[in-house]
């Protein structure tokens, strides 16, 4: 279950880079610019885009500079500012999520105040009394993340824990990196993430520069931080063991597709390499469930055995498809449209463009399958056993 975080006016631009994802995290707000206030249309369309790629939008509350704020400064909206125009900037976004029919909305605990006025503390019962509102007038559901600072609230997953353990309809999303930021034992960090109550993972490594402890925000590759670099006891491959919704929030996306596999298991509730009962165009092959495989794709041998007479039709390439193998491309002599059906009763079945090639096994079922239907592999309504 992941997915990448994108500002709302590229979200179909981004969705076409990575299209295994299924989440997508969409901020109102964009690089330079600030924030951004969609109209209707805008909203009804990307709506209709999302629902018919099956993608799940989730609303991460957006902070950056205002155009309708005093002089365009910054604005960092925020359960602790849950009042007045924050709110009101909060309520609006919750309502663009509805429109695009989030399953989530993220959004920061925010600062306790009082650094300059030590009165100006906020105590942790208006807090608490904030986020009770917050979820009282949201009809999606919150998931208040971890805080990078020791002067926010909810820098630990103990003051997470109890904050939402007082709204039971709230839950967490927690941020590896903030996490480290914060102070907080790198260790320990795998059991907070299994816990029932993080319903959403941001994936992000800490910068080199970064040091433990240091309340600095800023996010790193998952291929280029401390977390990838050092031994610190936690690895993000250990991700892939768990299920829960996994958001990159790293800065340089030409490494998205590495990152998110790296977190990703299609495996999940599957064995990595499995014989599946697997028909094409009603006839019975040796189907094989490969997580390994990009894309389901059949030996010429087999064709000829099922449709000796050529009778299933070719089609064209998808235009700049390859196939690669272990070191090298895989030539592939030509494209053929059939339906695959899946498991004993057929309960997978769908029309296809199926790449033939000269050599391998029957036919290996890939991760264009795997991915788009990973729900029905997940839950095994597919009886994969004869
Ligand atoms: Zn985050």
């Amino acid at each position: 279950m992941i997915g990448i975080t994108s500002e709302f006016t590229k979200v179909i631009e981004n969705y076409e880079k990575y299209p295994e994802i299924k989440y997508i995290q969409i901020l109102f707000c964009q690089r330079n610019i600030g924030i951004y206030y969609p109209e209707k249309r805008e909203l009804d369309s990307i709506s209709n885009y999302l629902k018919n790629k099956k993608i799940i939008p989730i609303i991460h509350i957006s902070m950056g500079k205002d155009p309708k704020w005093w002089n365009n400064t910054p604005i960092h909206p925020t359960v602790a500012k849950y009042y007045g125009y924050f709110r009101r900037h909060i309520l609006r976004e919750i309502n663009y999520g509805k429109q695009l029919r989030a399953q989530y909305i993220v959004i920061h605990c925010g600062s306790k105040g009082g650094r300059k006025n030590i009165k100006r503390t906020i105590p942790i019962e208006k807090f608490v009394e904030r986020l009770k509102q917050l979820q009282e007038e949201s009809s999606i559901s919150i998931l208040i993340e971890n805080s990078a600072s020791k002067k926010c609230f909810g820098s630990t997953f103990d003051e997470l824990l109890g904050y939402v353990k007082q709204i039971p309809k709230i839950s967490i999303c927690y941020d590896t990196m903030h996490h480290y930021s914060a102070g907080n034992d790198i260790n320990g960090i795998l059991n907070i993430l299994k816990h029932d109550k993080v319903i959403c993972i941001h994936v992000n490594d800490i910068p080199l520069k970064v040091t433990y402890g240091s309340e600095e925000d800023e996010h790193e590759s998952l291929t280029n931080g401390i977390i990838a670099t050092y031994d610190k006891g936690f690895k993000f491959e250990q991700l892939k063991s768990i299920n829960k919704i996994k958001i990159l929030e790293t800065p340089r996306n030409e490494l998205w597709n590495e990152e998110l596999r790296l977190i990703n298991n299609m495996t999940t509730g599957i064995v990595k390499v499995h014989s599946a009962p697997v028909t094409i165009n009603g006839r019975r092959v040796e189907g094989i469930i490969d997580s390994g495989a990009e894309w389901t794709l059949m030996s010429e041998k087999a064709l000829s055995r099922i449709d000796p007479q050529g009778k299933i039709p070719t089609t064209n390439p998808i235009p700049g498809f390859k196939l690669k193998s272990a070191n090298a491309e895989m030539p592939i002599e030509k494209w053929i449209l059939a339906t695959v059906s899946i498991g004993k009763n057929g309960e997978y079945k769908k029309q296809h463009k199926i790449p033939i090639v000269s050599q391998g096994r029957e036919v290996l079922i890939g991760l264009e399958i795997l991915n788009n239907e990973f729900d029905i592999f997940l839950t095994h309504k597919i009886s994969l056993c004869e």
